[in-house]
Parts: structure tokens; sequence; C-alpha cells
């Protein structure tokens, strides 16, 4: 008999603590905890923490104040992938036995030149595969790859529909670990969420592209594969990019005091959930009660783009 929490979906949110959220980021937050819970599923939160240099003291701290603030609270432990190297590490050790990694002594800039041109929607440049036979003599390793099959990893986005993408032709042999040990992005969110039983990933579109490569390392892995809803993006004036410094969501910097509500609203309208005149004034535990009753996935809109801000009483933008 399957156990009783198998059967509701586990989703999570997992920032990176390198700055404070953002009208973006509190929208992926709201849209996954909305997504679980309106399932009666948990929702996890994970803090990103493995890109030591670029994380700024406290802001781990700020992230969690901050959804509390706007009701959304987690449930279990909060794990960090800073405690998870070990994990990381054996994941990476089966792959390397069965003989899928390899070292490769190439510097960024020589894949640049050796490669086609990179992918607009992410960072991604295409490995030519130059050391898949052996490093040339007297090269240190850069990183360690993993090898890509030449064929299609196909999945169904519940937003985005089917998507298809050759891991050869739009990547190549990816990283899974950095010359000095330290573990890929990739390879760390993969073993995570397994590890934690996520069956719902909801994120940001800008991670839809590095989705095959996640898949590619649960097929080789052995793990299930979770749900994935891709989101849309929230940018700035004619669709540039979101500036954070206008659009941070901060407890420390207490600037949606007061009006966390008008904030809460404003995302479920982003999202294509249609709160009406019912909700002016109420409370984020009211809001949220509102959008587990009728979330509804199949109206968040194609398109991304500005997610108005409620203005200060004064007329002031706030956040
Ligand atoms: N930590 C990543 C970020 O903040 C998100 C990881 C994920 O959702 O898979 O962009």
């Amino acid at each position: 008999m399957t156990a009783l929490h198998e059967s509701f979906p586990v989703g999570r949110f997992a920032p990176s603590p390198t700055g404070a959220l953002h009208t973006g980021s509190l929208a992926t937050a709201v849209a996954s905890w909305l997504m679980a819970k309106s399932a009666g599923g948990r929702w996890l939160l994970r803090l990103d923490d493995l890109d030591t240099p670029r994380q700024v003291p406290g802001m781990a701290d700020d992230i969690m104040r901050t959804l509390e603030l706007f009701g959304l609270e987690w449930d279990g432990e909060i794990t960090r992938q800073s405690g998870n190297l070990a994990a990381y590490g054996e994941a990476f050790d089966r792959l390397a036995g069965m003989g899928m990694v390899y070292p490769c002594g190439c510097s960024r800039k020589e894949i640049a030149q050796a490669a086609s041109a990179p992918h607009p929607e992410d960072d991604c440049l295409a490995y030519p595969g130059t050391c898949r036979g052996g490093m040339r003599a007297g090269a240190v390793v850069r990183s360690w790859r993993v090898r890509t099959p030449a064929e299609e990893v196909c999945f169904h986005d519940l937003r985005r529909g089917p998507i298809c993408q050759n891991l050869a032709d739009r990547c190549g042999d990816f990283a899974l670990r950095r010359g000095d040990g330290g573990f890929a992005y990739q390879l760390a969110v993969v073993v995570d969420d397994h590890l934690t039983g996520v069956t719902q990933v909801v994120r940001g579109d800008d991670l839809l592209a590095s989705t095959p490569r996640q898949i590619h390392l649960q097929r080789l892995l052995g793990y299930p594969r979770p749900e994935y809803c891709h989101l849309p993006l929230v940018t700035g004036p004619g669709g540039a990019k979101l500036s954070k410094r206008d659009n941070l969501v901060s407890h420390r910097l207490g600037n949606w005091t007061g009006r966390e509500g008008a904030l809460l609203v404003a995302v479920l309208r982003f999202l294509g959930q249609e709160p009406l005149g019912e909700l002016a004034g109420a409370g984020c535990c009211e809001i949220l009660a509102w959008g587990v009753a009728h979330f509804n996935a199949g109206r968040i809109p194609a398109e991304g783009g500005e997610l108005p801000v409620p203005l200060h009483p004064f007329g002031r933008r706030v956040g």
C-alpha cells in the first residue's frame, strides 16, 4: 500500500541567499506554495547556498523572515545545500562509477572559442567534447563533465506544455563539479529534490532550459521525475530585466510593512489568479486561504511582464 504522504505533492522554494527576495522571487514562492497547498501537499524551504563568494551575510535570515511576513510558512526543517556535500559526492561517485564522468581541462574561454554561439536564454555554452577521450598532456582539471546523449530529452511543463531539447546540441557534456571540488547547481538540485522527496518543481522560466540537464541526471541516477511548472518572469518596464534595487521585498528593510496584503494580491493577479474586490484590505492569511481555495495553474499567463507594484498610501512607490 502506498504511504499516505506519497499521494500528496511536495513542493519547494529554493532561493539563493545572495540577496533579498524581489517581487519575482516572491511570485515564485507564492506560486509554488499555492500549487502544493491547494493539492493538500507540503512546501519545503531550501537555501541554495553553494555559491559561497556571492552570499551576503544575513540574507538567509532575511529571506526566512520575509516569507513569514507574507504567511508563507514552510513544512519541516529548512535544508541548506552547504549541508549536503556528502550526498552530492556520493551521487557524483555513482555517475563516475558508471563511466559517465570525465575530467576536462578546458577553460571557459577555450570553450567559448570552440563552441557555437551560446544560447540567449541561458549561459550554457555547447561544449564540443574536447576532453571526452582524455585531456591533453599537462592540462589541469578545471571541471568534471557528464556525458550527454545525442538525443532529445522531452518533458511536459505544466504551463509551457511539451518541451524537447537535444542536450548534445544545446550544452554538450556539462559540468557537475569544478576542478576545486565544488559541485555544480545541476547536480546539487537533482540530489536535493530527490532526497527531500520533492514531486513538484515550480520556478522561474529562466531555469526552463536547464531542466533537460536535470532530467538526464535523474535518469542516470534512477530518481523519479518531479512535475515541472516554469513561471513567467517578472520584468521591469517594457520587458527590461527586473531591477532588484527597485523591487526588493525585505523584512530587514521593512519596505512593505503594512502593505503586505496589497503586494500579495498583486502577485496573485500577476499569476493570472483573479481575486476580486473581496480581498481589498485583507491580511496575508486570508489572501492565501483564498488562493488555496481558488488556485488554478491553467490560468498562469503565457507571457511575463511587469508586476504592478501597489502604491504607498502617499502615492510613492515602495519596494
Ligand atoms: N536557487 C535557484 C535560484 O535562486 C533556484 C533553484 C531551483 O529552483 O531549481 O535561482
